[in-house]
């Protein structure tokens, strides 16, 4: 596969080299310990795999929001205990000052991670100086971090101007995985979008319509689709002041040759709690002013599955309803059920990625048996959105 930007196979020999290496080591924290490495684990191939080679593995990161001040309750050094923990290896803590010289005693292998990019203000303003201060620490720039790639910071794009700049393995996997999603994927491909509101996720609409078979709209969004076809949704989530937009989606849609799936039966309640009394599953046209629809309905799922089951790929953002609340978490555990059995058996490429979708995959027990679950949020709906990632065009050079 011929691709954009280089990889680690394309480093030569790296034996005492120094490689800044651009990860994310912004975990979660509680009472100084870690209370999710999800992030920590995901460094390890590009940071053992550089060590192994003999490189000087110099981790440059951000942690928070400093804003730009030194702030020891967001220095980098908290994390490095936890993070030697997950490599099974000594971290060096390197201070941004002074850092020149406390590089200058490391040897082949070694690993160190310097202080939190974010206390320089010229880090988030990408300036030149900063690239400089960095770009003379490293010989070589390493971007294994997809999640701060929508960001053109010093650390996450400037670098990679100013010295030889790699793809790190994770960042690799995320940039291949979302290739064969929506780059070039094999047809028909769906689109699930779900989600509380169409207002955060227009610029998705408007750019999956152009590039998918099938659109599956369902959370709260598809209220507002649905109102947009007429439909009277009670008392539901609905963004009445965009039912025009949600027309013209489906009218651009149409256009393109885009299926766009509504749920035709929903699962309504009078209150929003779990296994509330007032639960029934209706047709669309059949809820009732005081009621709130809250997950799309059986009848709509199993559609949704047998549209899966004609696809080769999958690309999904975005809870089918309130999947937090028991029941309404069943439309969205079923079709993901579905999905993690299809890409089992070969017949689906499947692409996942959002804050609360993962947390959705996660709860039906699919996420690693999708071909790719994307943690990067930010970077995924920029991406998802059809947009260019800083991060990723500096790779290409
Ligand atoms: P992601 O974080 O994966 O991008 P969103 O943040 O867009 O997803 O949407 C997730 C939220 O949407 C969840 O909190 C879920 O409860 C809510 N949601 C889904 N369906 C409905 C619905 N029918 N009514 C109200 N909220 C809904
Ligand atoms: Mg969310």
């Amino acid at each position: 596969m011929t691709r954009a930007f280089k990889t680690l196979d394309d480093l030569g020999d790296v034996t005492g080299q120094r490689v800044l290496v651009r990860e994310d080591l912004n975990v979660p924290m509680d009472d100084g310990r870690v209370t999710d490495d999800t992030r920590l684990r995901a460094t390890l191939p590009t940071v053992t795999e550089l060590a192994d080679k003999g490189a000087i593995v110099l981790v440059l990161a951000h942690f928070g929001r400093p804003k730009g001040q030194r702030n020891p309750e967001m220095s980098l050094a908290l994390v490095v205990k936890p993070y030697e923990q997950v490599l099974g290896r000594p971290v060096r803590f390197i201070d941004d000052q002074g850092a020149a010289d406390a590089i200058a005693t490391m040897r082949p292998g070694d690993i160190g991670v310097i202080e939190n990019t974010r206390f320089d203000p010229g880090e988030e303003a990408n300036a030149p100086a900063t690239i400089d201060r960095l770009a003379a620490l490293g010989d070589i720039y390493v971007n294994d971090a997809f999640s701060a790639a929508h960001r053109a910071h010093a650390s996450t794009e400037g670098l990679a101007h100013r010295l030889p700049a790699y793809a790190g393995r994770a960042m690799e996997a995320e940039l291949d995985a979302l290739d064969k999603a929506l780059g070039n994927p094999e047809h028909p491909v769906a689109a699930v979008v779900g989600g509380a509101k169409v207002s955060t996720k227009l610029d998705v609409l408007k750019h999956l319509v152009a590039k998918v078979d099938h659109l599956i709209i369902g959370g709260g969004m598809a209220n507002t689709f649905l109102a947009a076809r007429g439909v009277d949704v009670g008392k539901s989530l609905c963004e009445h002041d965009l039912t025009a937009t949600a027309d013209a989606i489906m009218d651009a849609a149409d256009r393109a040759g885009c299926t766009v799936h509504l749920p035709y039966d929903v699962v309504v309640a009078k209150e929003f709690a779990a296994n509330p009394s007032s639960l029934r599953t209706c047709n669309v046209h059949e809820v009732a002013a005081d009621e709130m629809i809250l997950d799309i309905g059986p009848a709509a799922t199993e559609a949704l599955a047998d549209v899966l089951k004609t696809c080769r790929t999958l690309v999904w953002n975005g809870p089918l309803g309130a999947f937090e609340t028991p029941p309404f978490d069943t439309a969205t555990v079923t079709l993901a059920r579905t999905a993690a059995a299809l890409t089992r058996e070969g017949s689906l490429v499947s692409v996942a990625g959002g804050g609360d979708t993962v947390a959705a995959l996660n709860q039906a027990g699919v996420a690693d048996r999708f071909t790719f679950v994307s943690t990067a949020g930010g970077a995924f709906l920029e991406w998802m959105e059809g947009r260019e990632l800083p991060g990723v065009a500096a790779l290409a050079g």
